[in-house]
């Protein structure tokens, strides 16, 4: 269910879709600064270029919208329950900072869930029949 064919092990994996062998980010690291948004535009093992289609990745937006909302509700959420008190403008500044924290995170994820919904996994023997 997690392992390799599973959409969640590309997107965890930061793995192709197709062959789930290929890098999809260059960088693994999340929060290398410098690259952490460069993908390579075709997987090194099987070949797949990433962008289906010209602009294909302004749709991943909508996952990373619902990835803020639910990070969004769950800090608003636990700061309340663990801080009944607090005052609503620190509360909402503890939000952004978390947001803003897991940007990297959310960029990443999105994308990759994204070209998951569109690309299935194929084993090597449907690669290369
Ligand atoms: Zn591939």
């Amino acid at each position: 269910m997690f392992g390799k064919g599973s959409i969640f092990y590309s997107v965890t994996k930061n793995k192709c879709p197709r062959c789930q062998s290929g890098e999809f980010f260059r960088h693994s690291n999340h929060y290398r600064l410098s690259g952490f948004t460069k993908m390579n535009e075709d997987c090194d093992q099987c070949g797949l270029h990433y962008e289906l289609e010209p602009g294909f990745f302004y749709g991943s937006m909508y996952v990373s919208y619902a990835f803020n909302i639910a990070w969004f509700v769950t800090v608003w959420v636990a700061t309340s329950v663990l801080f009944p008190e607090i005052n609503k403008m620190l509360q909402f500044l503890i939000v952004v900072v978390v947001l803003l924290a897991m940007f990297p995170i959310s960029y990443r994820l999105s994308r990759l869930l994204y070209i998951n919904f569109f690309v299935r996994f194929k084993n090597k023997e449907e690669l290369n029949p």
